[in-house]
């Protein structure tokens, strides 16, 4: 699939296939763009910026919808497609398709809302006598940089909110999965004036960077890891930076608990997308009364997972998305069973595949809780109290979401109260999103909210108008 600049295919002279993990075909190649088009896709929607800006509300929400349209019409083959450059089972590209209609529905929503208030200046030293009020105003260009693990609808979080408060945007999807994106991005560029959208493709550290550090870009909106969201921090200079980062969600199992629930909150939660989930499960905190048995139906449950050809209905675990990612996520689990940790299920990998793994025995200090594990693994760490599960919950750099399951409303409020995160849910796995709400980590997680209406927030400036009546 070529680049889209301008409204117009574009390809170059290098290129770099996309693979299928799940049985090494070739799908497609994509450009490894030089920098001179890069340029181009600065200037384009730098071009395009005055005509989407003239359109009316009217009319950008009213494109947003026939987006979403085409999208619904498309579905299948978008589903497909993403199953193939992902390696997830496509009833899971299934629920990112249904998600990815739903944010542009959000966002066509949200087009028509983008509201100023009035200010009393008054209520400040000598501000008698005025009328004010603010517009919220479009940035301009908003780059959106994104991961492979939800490569759609977590473009879809930037692209539309940035377009519904009237931004260009060009596009750096993902590397190992770029081909949804493109064919999404050939969507909007039907609907909307040549410019308003582009997408450039190639490596982080070229293609990314030269968004990044870009004075003709006006908002970098990026998500994926910390070591590379911290690069874009330092590169950034004086644009608007949104940072969407990695997770260490904690999933706290209190004596209290409805442990059926909670066990469910962590097959859900841990092993969705073979693991590679920014909220997913990460480290499970279970209070010691009801361990044995939190422990002995989990691995019931795990045992029941159906790995397979992701293309297979009956699928729950896809491959990773490389066999290189499998490998670090082995490596991982056995460096912590070296340190003392036991597996009680799993902890076999067979190319891409890595198997649902439970891992007892798990210390806080042991890298497999230390670091972000992106792969299908549940580590249980005992704890005598609610107190040390909440210190060990904090005990980590980042704070995207947290889990409590607990029928103890103190215990509950102490959670939610004390936890540091972004999210925090009782009763339910970190797992777990809609499309409107505000997303987005404290700590290294990140810094700005996702969710249309937040997003909208953070590509936009406040202008205030003032007019001095006397
Ligand atoms: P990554 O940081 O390796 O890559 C993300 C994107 O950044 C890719 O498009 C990549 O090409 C680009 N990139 C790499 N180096 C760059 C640079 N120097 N300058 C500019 N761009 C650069 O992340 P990944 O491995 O694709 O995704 C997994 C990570 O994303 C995990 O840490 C996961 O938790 C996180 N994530 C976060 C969220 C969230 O909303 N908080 C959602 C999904 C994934």
């Amino acid at each position: 699939m070529d680049m889209l600049i301008n409204g117009e295919h574009v390809s170059d002279m290098d290129s770099e296939d996309v693979i299928n993990p799940f049985n090494g075909e070739v799908i497609d190649s994509v450009p490894i763009s030089h920098l001179n088009n890069v340029d181009k896709a600065i200037g384009a929607a730098n071009n395009a910026k005055e005509v989407l800006q003239e359109m009316s509300a009217f009319k950008v929400s009213n494109k947003l919808y026939n987006v979403c349209e085409k999208l619904k019409e498309n579905k299948e083959e978008f589903a497909e497609l993403l199953t193939k450059e992902v390696g997830k089972p496509i009833n899971e590209a299934y629920v990112e398709l249904d998600r990815s209609i739903e944010t542009l529905k959000l966002a066509a929503e949200e087009a028509k809302r983008i509201y100023g208030e009035s200010v009393p200046l008054d209520a400040g030293l000598n501000g008698k006598g005025f009328f004010a009020f603010t517009q919220r105003l479009p940035l301009g260009v908003v780059a959106a940089i994104t991961p492979f693990n939800y490569p759609l609808n977590l473009t879809i979080h930037k692209i539309a909110p940035a377009i519904a408060c009237k931004n260009t945007v060009i596009i750096k999807p993902p590397t190992d999965a770029p081909l949804t994106v493109i064919k999404f991005a050939e969507l909007v560029n039907e609907e909307f004036p040549a410019g308003v959208i582009n997408v450039v493709t190639g490596y982080g550290s070229e293609v990314g960077d030269a968004l990044v550090a870009s004075d003709k870009i006006d908002k970098i909106s990026f998500t994926g890891s910390v070591m590379t969201g911290m690069m874009i921090s330092q590169r950034a200079g004086m644009k608007k930076v949104t940072l969407e980062l990695g997770g260490n969600d904690p999933l706290v199992v209190l004596d209290d608990a409805d442990v059926g629930a909670a066990v469910k909150g962590v097959i859900n939660g841990a092993y969705l997308n073979a693991g590679q989930v920014c909220m997913g499960v990460k480290r499970i905190i279970v209070q010691e009364g009801i361990y044995e048995e939190f422990k002995a139906k989990l691995v019931e449950e795990t045992s029941k997972i159906k790995m397979g050809n992701p293309m297979d209905r009956s699928t729950q675990l896809g491959t990773l998305i490389s066999e290189k990612a499998a490998i670090h996520v082995e490596e991982s689990v056995n460096n912590a069973v070296k340190d003392g940790a036991e597996i009680l299920i799993g902890g076999k990998r067979d190319g891409a595949f890595y198997e649902a793994t439970v891992v007892d025995k798990v210390t806080p200090d042991m890298d497999l809780v230390v670091n972000e594990t992106f792969g299908p693994v549940a580590p249980l760490l005992k704890v005598k109290t609610v107190d040390e599960a909440i210190q060990i919950a904090n005990a980590t750099e980042y704070g995207l979401q947290a889990g409590v399951f607990t029928e103890n409303y103190r215990n509950a409020l102490r959670c939610a109260n004390e936890i540091e995160a972004g999210t925090v849910f009782v009763n339910k796995q970190p797992t777990f999103r809609t499309d409107n709400m505000p997303f987005g980590g404290f700590k290294n997680s990140g810094c700005g909210k996702e969710g249309i209406k937040y997003a909208v927030e953070e590509m936009t400036k406040t202008k205030l108008i003032g007019l001095n009546l006397r």
